[in-house]
């Protein structure tokens, strides 16, 4: 028999004999399952028992019917809305994406999207009808369940056993089924893992965090350039590095591509805020393409550096980081005059032809701590080392990086929004965690581990600065469906730069 709610407090309700055998099984004893009947009317009465029940968060775990097209047999769908068929009005779940990130990890195969509850067995012709409101599976219990939640945690669950191509009356009812419960079975010990991760915590915002001005620049670029040319607008390399900005433009027509000869004759081209040699824009010049660069100013500004130490005949270490496109396109300003120095061990290795005519620069997205050792190396080995006239790590770089070692001494857990491949994200989660805190990088809700929640009852939130701010929002909602969310910030100073845009754009 299962322990009752006191065991984490989580209550599962499954509708059918089947379904509550396939949840227990998965849950091993970390809840309470109950049988809650079959159908609408039994799970209004399900519902008015549980809300005098002292359970800490429901779900809602069984079967269910996939309407939209690509879902499969066995596929999960975790119900972000919740509604009963003909009514306006539906129940959010918003910790449905942490669910769901988390079923997608243990290998199954999980969609987020709207339930709707019906009370006889599906028609064809109402299934158009619903997918066109937005919803991707039916089953007929859960909306009069979520009432019995009564504002505590929730997550609905379905496995799908039949879709439109493999219906419920058909012979693909037994396979369909079986399908199912396994599935049912295989994502229980995610339920298990979501009611440990419930509780109510405080979120603390880094501020500054998010948006630079290099990057709201860059975005408006490619905006703007697809407003006057129409897509396709071809971009090399990403616009910057984030993902949901990447497929948010690609959705509206950019194209991006790694190397000019992917981009068709006559085509528009956008530079990326990163920044390219002077070879890329020669090359595209010799090819006749129109370019426009969104080149960050800041960048731009180290580029200027480079050339002008090189003209002066200085050897310039550029402290950065192998294989990033800023440092491809900035040692590409003066090849031959400059090196790439990642560590120290870097700078005890280099063999200036002068030792008295070395100058430093770095790449802008640098950690600062780690800049630094390294300038201290050269400077140690070069007394007379020239540096750059201002600092080369961005304002954004710094202020973020600030900001969010000023929450992480506070924070039990640090979540940074941006993508693997940002760089200043990156930084920020290692600031974070020299700063004493674990700190992930997460690219939305649905990376979010459960495990790193559970007993975290201060989290810390920030993002990179090529990480949309609606990111940040889908965040704390996300935390927000695990217990109530009580949202401060910690600014340690406000940005107020902007960049012009490129003289082709201003017309
Ligand atoms: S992080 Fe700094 S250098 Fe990079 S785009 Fe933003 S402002 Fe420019």
């Amino acid at each position: 028999m299962s322990p009752g709610p006191g065991s984490g407090g989580l209550v599962v309700c499954a509708p059918l004999r089947l379904e509550a055998r396939a949840v227990r099984r998965g849950l091993r004893g970390r809840g309470e399952v109950r049988r809650s009947g079959y159908g609408p009317a039994r799970a209004a009465a399900q519902a008015d028992q549980l809300r005098n029940v002292p359970l800490r968060m429901m779900a809602v775990g069984g079967v269910g019917g996939g309407i939209s097209a690509g879902l499969k047999l066995g596929d999960l769908v975790v119900g972000s809305q919740v509604s009963r068929l003909g009514s306006a009005d539906s129940v959010s779940c918003p910790s449905a994406p942490l669910l769901a990130g988390e079923l997608r990890r243990a290998g199954l195969r999980a969609t987020v999207g709207k339930i709707v509850t019906v009370d006889h067995l599906f028609r064809s012709g109402q299934r158009e009808r619903l997918v066109a409101q937005g919803a991707v599976a039916v089953d007929m219990e859960s909306a009069p369940l979520l009432d019995g939640a009564a504002g505590r945690p929730a997550v609905v669950l379905r496995a799908i056993s039949d879709t439109p191509g493999r219906p419920l009356l058909s012979p693909w009812a037994v396979p369909g089924g079986i399908a199912a419960l396994r599935s049912l079975r295989l994502a229980s010990p995610a339920l298990a893992r979501w009611a440990d991760a419930c509780a109510p915590r405080q979120v603390l915002l880094a501020g500054p965090r998010s948006f630079c001005a290099g990057v709201e620049r860059a975005i408006e670029i490619v905006e703007r350039v697809l407003d006057r040319h129409g897509p396709p607008v071809y971009v090399r390399k990403q616009i910057v590095h984030n993902k949901v900005v990447v497929t948010d433009l690609e959705r509206r027509g950019a194209i991006f591509v790694d190397e000019l000869d992917e981009v068709p004759d006559g085509a528009v081209v956008v530079f990326s805020a990163h920044g390219v040699s002077p070879e890329v824009r020669q090359n595209a010049s010799a090819r006749g393409l129109e370019a426009i660069d969104a080149t960050c100013p800041l960048v731009a500004k180290v580029h200027a550096e480079a050339r002008r130490f090189a003209a002066e005949g200085y050897e310039v270490a550029l402290i950065g980081h192998a294989g990033h496109e800023e440092v491809e396109g900035t040692l590409g300003e003066a090849p031959q005059a400059m090196t790439l120095v990642e560590t120290a061990a870097d700078v005890a290795r280099l063999r200036p032809k002068d030792p008295g005519r070395v100058a430093y620069l770095m790449q802008t997205t640098l950690s600062l701590e780690e800049a630094g050792s390294i300038t201290d190396a050269l400077l140690e080995r070069f007394p007379a080392a020239r540096g750059p006239g201002s600092d080369d790590i961005c304002y954004a770089t710094t202020n973020r990086q600030l900001a969010v070692r000023a929450i992480a001494a506070e924070s039990d857990l640090v979540l940074v929004a941006g993508s693997a491949n940002s760089s200043n994200s990156r930084r920020l989660v290692e600031t974070a965690q020299r700063a004493g805190s674990p700190a992930y990088l997460i690219d939305g809700p649905e990376d979010i581990e459960l495990g790193w929640l559970a007993g975290a009852s201060v989290v810390g939130l920030t993002a990179g600065a090529s990480a949309p701010p609606a990111v940040v929002g889908q965040i704390i909602d996300a935390l927000s469906g695990l217990g109530p969310v009580e949202v401060s910030e910690r600014v340690v100073t406000t940005e107020s730069i902007r960049f012009g845009l490129p003289k082709e754009l201003k017309q």
